[in-house]
């Protein structure tokens, strides 16, 4: 079985139009970041440990806007959270390349 946990990747927020790389976990004493694991649609925060499902979630931007559940439902199906991650992956390549591209420049 497959369990692989990533970062959140959350829609815009349709009140302050902002989007974050990353979620923290609201009210935690370490102020944990927020990880998914697309596979069984689980969340837990990195820091404190907390577990629960991601039906049972509700979600805040910092600006205080609470997300329906229906707006984050689709940022958080299998899919999109994979296809996330593989562009996460193909910029990551990229930056590799820019890296690569400078050092040929410097030598
Ligand atoms: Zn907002
Ligand atoms: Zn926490």
């Amino acid at each position: 079985m497959m369990s692989e946990w990533m970062a959140l990747f959350f829609p815009k927020c349709p009140s302050c139009g902002k989007q974050w790389g990353t979620t923290n976990h609201r009210n935690c004493l370490l102020n944990g970041e927020i990880l998914v694991e697309p596979y069984k649609k689980q969340v837990k925060c990195e820091l404190c440990g907390e577990q629960w499902q991601i039906l049972n979630s509700k979600f805040y931007c910092s600006c205080g806007y609470q997300f329906y559940s229906s707006e984050v439902e689709d940022a958080m199906s299998t899919h999109q959270l994979l296809k996330h991650r593989l562009l996460q992956k193909i910029e990551d390549i990229n930056d590799y390349k820019k890296i690569l591209h400078k050092i040929k420049t410097i030598f």
